[in-house]
């Protein structure tokens, strides 16, 4: 098959010497089409293999009679159709999405994996270069990102890939400080991360670039506490949401990080810049590789804790909100950490977020202004964003290193199981106390506090 193949990929796309006797090397042609408007959405799509493989050696997640019409053409190369339009509209989940203006799905849904490999799904994917259907095909897959060589994909990757997105409204790309640019000898103002920004329908009470401005800034707020935008791409995808004032977002990043952010027709820029929480959330969880679902804890926690941290120090909320927020929630933390610990079943988001405060009060005991900032940065720089995969163990050393002091494993030993924990020590350290009108700030927490919000977490983009 390799003939087949040559033909069909350009060199530079095709890693030589990669390929080994077991494993064959896959490339596909991405070419969509449609009747009346996306919501009919057909992908064609066309495999050439430097192996001779057959329609039953491929598989996809949630595909079923919606990806059908398999054949094999005389060069050997095998092709498909997947009704993605179809799929899109019938499915209940988040994940998936269709208009008349675009189709979203996670790749595992559409695209065929071979089965009959070594557990690597070989990339790259290749849009067709005759494609005049006026349809763009988005996706954050690749190839020289990818963490393994010859620009392969894990098989437990594939199962939490990225977003892809087909359109025939043009996506607006903005660029950003990109990964170590503020923090990094040497990267100042050199590297740049792009940030495509898709909107999947008309209508919406702010216009695309209106749309773009918000994301935007606040990818500038996550890439300030983490001394650049930790990734150097990011697909976004935004679609209409029935709910008024009340978005929703996933990250999903196998193979390069993608964010969904759903938002209501009606939702204003005021709503989103002042009120907005989701987008932060999601864009922490760019920051960090992903830690294993069924331990949401450490993944969710960081992201609960890290939002409105990040917005306090941006000046998109006051500081004074931030400390209200924390001690109207943090209880139901503290009660997950009594009856679950860390590790059981309890509130994840505030047993996680409580966690945080906890590790970042040491720093403060410590005297550090930077909190747990080294941490992310650290995670960044010695892991990736979220298209990389990693443990809990993993994330707790790295940080300890970056503190200097085994502050996370010493928490984490002392709170993974039912522990008598008691909140109200730490409140009386922060000088704070729930009031019949919202939280009494005492004078003498004030200098402790000042040191959770103190600027070296968030440096000035030098320029
Ligand atoms: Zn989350």
């Amino acid at each position: 098959m390799a003939t087949g193949l040559a033909f069909l990929l350009p060199a530079a796309l095709f890693p030589m010497g990669s390929a080994h006797a077991t494993q064959p090397e896959c490339a596909y042609i991405v070419s969509p089409r449609m009747a009346n408007d996306l919501r009919s959405l057909v992908v064609d799509v066309t495999i050439g293999c430097t192996e001779n493989m057959l329609p039953k050696d491929f598989a996809v997640a949630y595909g079923g009679e919606d990806y059908a019409d398999w054949r094999r053409l005389d060069d050997g190369r095998l092709t498909y159709a997947a009704r993605l339009g179809a799929l899109a509209s019938a499915a209940s989940s988040a994940d998936f999405t269709a208009t008349p203006r675009g189709v979203m799905a996670p790749v595992d849904a559409w695209l065929g994996i071979p089965m009959a490999t070594d557990g690597t799904v070989p990339l790259p994917i290749v849009e067709d270069p005759k494609n005049a259907s006026g349809i763009l095909f988005l996706h954050n897959l690749t190839a020289e990102r990818l963490p393994h060589a010859g620009g392969a994909i894990t098989r437990e990757d594939w199962a939490f890939g990225g977003y892809t997105v087909f359109t025939d409204r043009k996506p607006m790309q903005v660029m950003t400080p990109g990964p170590g640019a503020f923090t990094d000898p040497g990267r100042t103002g050199a590297r740049q991360a792009e940030i495509t920004v898709a909107v999947l329908d008309d209508g919406f009470a702010m216009d695309d670039v209106a749309i773009t401005a918000w994301i935007t800034s606040f990818a500038g707020l996550v890439g300030r506490y983490w001394g650049g935008f930790p990734a150097d791409n990011l697909l976004v995808a935004v679609t209409p949401h029935r709910r008024v004032n009340d978005p929703f977002g996933r990250v999903r990043g196998g193979g390069g990080p993608t964010l969904l952010m759903r938002i209501s027709k009606q939702d204003s820029p005021k709503f989103l810049h002042e009120k907005d929480w989701v987008l932060t959330h999601e864009l922490v969880h760019v920051g960090a590789p992903f830690a294993p679902a069924r331990r949401p804890w450490f993944m969710e926690g960081m992201a609960t804790y890290l939002e409105p941290l990040i917005r306090g120090l941006g000046g998109a909320i006051p500081r004074r909100a931030v400390w209200d927020e924390r001690v109207r929630a943090m209880p139901t933390g503290a009660a997950a950490l009594n009856t679950e610990g860390l590790d059981g079943r309890g509130h994840p988001y505030w047993s996680g977020a409580l966690f945080f405060l906890l590790a970042q009060y040491e720093t403060a005991k410590l005297g550090h202004p930077d909190g747990l900032a080294p941490c992310f940065r650290a995670f960044r720089r010695q892991l990736g964003d979220a298209s990389q995969r990693t443990s809990i163990q993993n994330l707790m050393r790295i940080c300890d290193e970056a503190l200097g002091k085994p502050i996370m494993s010493d928490l984490h030993a002392r709170y993974a199981s039912p522990s008598d924990f008691d909140i109200r020590p730490l409140w009386q350290a922060l000088g704070l106390k729930r009031g019949k009108d919202g939280t009494i700030f005492a004078p003498e927490g004030a200098a402790m506090r000042d040191l959770f919000f103190n600027s070296a977490q968030f440096p000035e983009p030098l320029s």
